[in-house]
Parts: structure tokens; sequence; C-alpha cells
């Protein structure tokens, strides 16, 4: 993986569009099976409901943006959505919590900062 992505709604983000490609990749290779129309239909019907899937995954994304929290990041300053108690910024996934008892916890804070030598 990555270092790049990390926050929940960008990866259930890729995750959607993901599921576009290989419907639509699916539905490709079945373009090469024209003389078999079963196969064919079975991949376009294939293709078609991993599209389906992924407007879904889109639309659910739209319901779990409201729950979601806007905040300014600490390392980079950008508004960046935070889901849940722990996730990490959208733009240099800096560690974000909103419980302070999970502070340094599950994420170290510490782990992005390119300074901390100050002895
Ligand atoms: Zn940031």
């Amino acid at each position: 993986m990555a270092t790049k992505g990390m926050n929940k709604i960008n990866r259930i983000r890729t995750f959607a569009l993901s599921l576009v490609f290989i419907g639509i990749f699916i539905m490709y290779i079945g373009l090469f099976f024209d003389s078999s129309p079963i196969i064919m239909t079975i991949t376009m019907i294939l293709g078609f409901i991993f599209v389906i899937a992924s407007s879904g995954v889109y639309f659910w994304i739209g319901m779990i943006s409201t729950s979601t929290v806007k905040v300014e990041c600490p390392n980079c300053g950008k508004i960046t959505k935070v889901l849940g108690k722990v996730d990490v910024c959208m733009y240099c996934d800096e560690p974000l919590t909103m419980d302070p008892e999970l502070e340094g916890k599950e994420f170290d804070p510490k782990y992005n900062r390119k300074s901390h030598n100050n002895t």
C-alpha cells in the first residue's frame, strides 16, 4: 500500500472506483466471446453488477459523509474529514483522533512528523 490515501473516505472512494474499472474490464473481456452469446451475456451482467455495486458504494459514501467531522489538520493546515474516532488526514496522512484518550495509542501522533529533533 502507498502511504497516501489511507483516510477512510478516500479508501472507500478508491474501492468504489476500482469496482467501476473491474466492471468495465469484465464487460470488455466479454467482447472477446462474441462467438458465445452465453459467456458474453454472463460477463455483461457480471460487469453491470460491479458498476451498480460501485454506485451503491458511492451512495454509501454520501450517507457516511454526513457523520464525518471537519477538522483542520495540525500538520498541513488543510480542512480534512474525520470518520469515526481515529482517522488520518486526507492530504498528508497525519493521524487524527476525536478521542483524547486514544492519542498516541492506535496511531502515534508523531508518526508522520518530519521535525521532532527538538531535544
Ligand atoms: Zn494534513
